[in-house]
């Protein structure tokens, strides 16, 4: 696509402890960020407020220089495309049914653009991060935080399915007879390998006085994180390890089965959680191994390589934490030009029509 290098999008990250909100330019990348916490007391039309303030703000500031071509925005999930409606999302109480996409788009004089946070995170590593790297036109995402979310683009355009639900991976089936996921089903890979699941796993050890696995804790300074597990392991703490060993598992199973299905050249691993690549790797590559042969033949180090120019990599993301806010960032410059009217219910061609 041939972009004009001075446009001018916004970019919105809807999360659900803060927001972030940014001016980007192609050129210049990102030119400011706001951040501000999600007043989830004030409901749906209370943050949608705070985020206009701030990105007519930011337009004041940037688009007097710079064509402003779109505002893209990246929101948790479940979330119905193209209408642009969220469907009970767990960690946003009050917004089920709401229309996001309307909402937004009363709002502000240039098109909206709404996706997933994993999907645009997906694509944000496609346009400028590992998808660029190594010149590849398709690829999955899984982003762990606090759940696990993810994407795929496909030859270029992020994947919806029938109604924008698609790559829903981390509510993959690990073990049947695991942990009750948010999601109602039991042992998805989120119950394992979300920054939420391995907190919870660390419980049980934590709860026993003789093991608070961060000192902080000790003195009931803050709560444990992810990341006070990471330290841990990398010190040596074997329960800390085995946690960290349990979710890079149940990750090696899930990306077995994606790379089955999909044959991709690439898989991202990103999020907050991905920061501790070192930990999960192993028995990530360990479960790939032994589950997937089409890792086996194809995977990019592997002796059968040569066979498979390109080959399969799995690897962490380029991008780090910035990935979702990038990716709404740019949304608006990637979204294919009938997605908005579509979005906003204008009727569209039906290409089985000359069938009928
Ligand atoms: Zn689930």
């Amino acid at each position: 696509m041939d972009l004009d290098h001075d446009a001018l999008t916004i970019g919105i990250d809807l999360g659900a402890t803060s927001v972030r909100v940014a001016a980007y330019s192609p050129a210049a990348g990102l030119l400011e960020t706001s951040i501000f916490p999600t007043r989830i007391a004030a409901g749906p039309v209370g943050v949608v407020d705070d985020i206009g303030d701030n990105v007519l703000r930011l337009l004041k500031v940037y688009s007097r220089s710079r064509p402003c071509v779109g505002i893209g925005v990246g929101s948790p999930g479940p979330l119905e495309l193209p209408a642009g409606r969220l469907h009970a999302p767990p960690n946003l109480p009050g917004w089920d049914k709401f229309p996001l996409l309307h909402e937004l788009q009363d709002r502000f004089p240039h098109s909206v653009f709404l996706d997933g946070d994993a999907k645009v995170a997906a694509l944000a590593e496609y346009v400028l991060g590992s998808g660029k790297e190594f010149s590849v036109d398709s690829l999955c995402m899984l982003t762990l935080g606090t759940g696990v979310g993810s994407g795929i683009i496909l030859k270029g355009r992020i994947w919806h399915g029938a109604s924008g639900m698609a790559a829903e991976a981390g509510h993959l089936t690990i073990d049947p007879a695991g942990p009750i996921c948010g999601c109602g089903n039991a042992g998805c890979l989120e119950a394992y390998a979300s920054g939420t699941a391995i907190v919870k796993a660390a419980a049980h050890f934590a709860a026993d006085d003789t093991h608070c696995f961060s000192p902080g804790r000790a003195d009931g300074t803050h709560a444990l994180t992810a990341g006070d597990l990471a330290i841990a392991a990398r010190a040596g703490d074997p329960e800390a390890r085995s946690i960290y060993d349990g979710a890079g598992r149940a990750l090696g199973i899930a990306l077995a089965d994606l790379i089955n299905l999909l044959n991709f050249p690439l898989y991202v691993i990103g999020g907050g959680v991905a920061q501790s690549w070192d930990l999960l790797s192993s028995s990530i590559f360990e479960e790939l191994h032994r589950r997937s042969y089409v890792y086996r033949l194809t995977a990019s180090d592997g002796p059968a390589s040569q066979a498979f120019p390109g080959g399969t990599r799995v690897i962490s993301s380029r991008l780090g934490p910035e990935a979702g806010l990038l990716g709404a960032c740019i949304l608006p410059l990637h979204a294919p030009p009938h997605e908005h009217e579509e979005a906003l219910g204008d009727s569209q061609p039906d290409p089985h029509a000359t069938l009928r």
